[in-house]
């Protein structure tokens, strides 16, 4: 037995474990070790599990960026509306003033509830 860190594989305690399990941390030796894409581990039942947690977080990933993009969308959008809500009320505002029978209602409205 060698002396000093050792690290055992959890299946044979007499060899040396060459790399820790990537999901759970366990300790394999080079004949235990399951490699995958997503790295190597000590069951095939580990690797499928960190597979499916590496592409749960990928999914998150994209939904994460798409989400960016929508609310960047969204801000616009509501940029947008802020400004043409101004342009209506100033027009609005202009139509009272020359008694334009339609708008001036509406702005009527606009300006009872706001209070000017
Ligand atoms: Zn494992
Ligand atoms: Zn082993």
């Amino acid at each position: 037995m060698p002396k000093g860190k050792f690290t055992a594989c959890i299946h044979h305690p007499a060899v040396e474990a060459i790399a820790h399990c990537h999901q759970c941390s366990t300790p394999v030796c080079g004949r235990c070790v399951v490699a995958g894409p997503t790295g190597r581990f000590c069951s095939f039942e580990c690797r499928e599990k960190h597979e499916q947690f590496v592409e749960k977080a990928r999914d998150c990933d994209v939904n994460g960026k798409q989400g960016g993009r929508f609310s960047r969308a969204v801000r616009k959008l509501f940029g947008y509306l802020v400004f043409l809500a101004a342009v209506l009320f100033c027009l609005g505002i202009l139509c009272t003033m020359y008694e334009v029978p339609l708008l001036s209602e509406w702005t009527r409205a606009v300006r009872g509830i706001i209070g000017i």
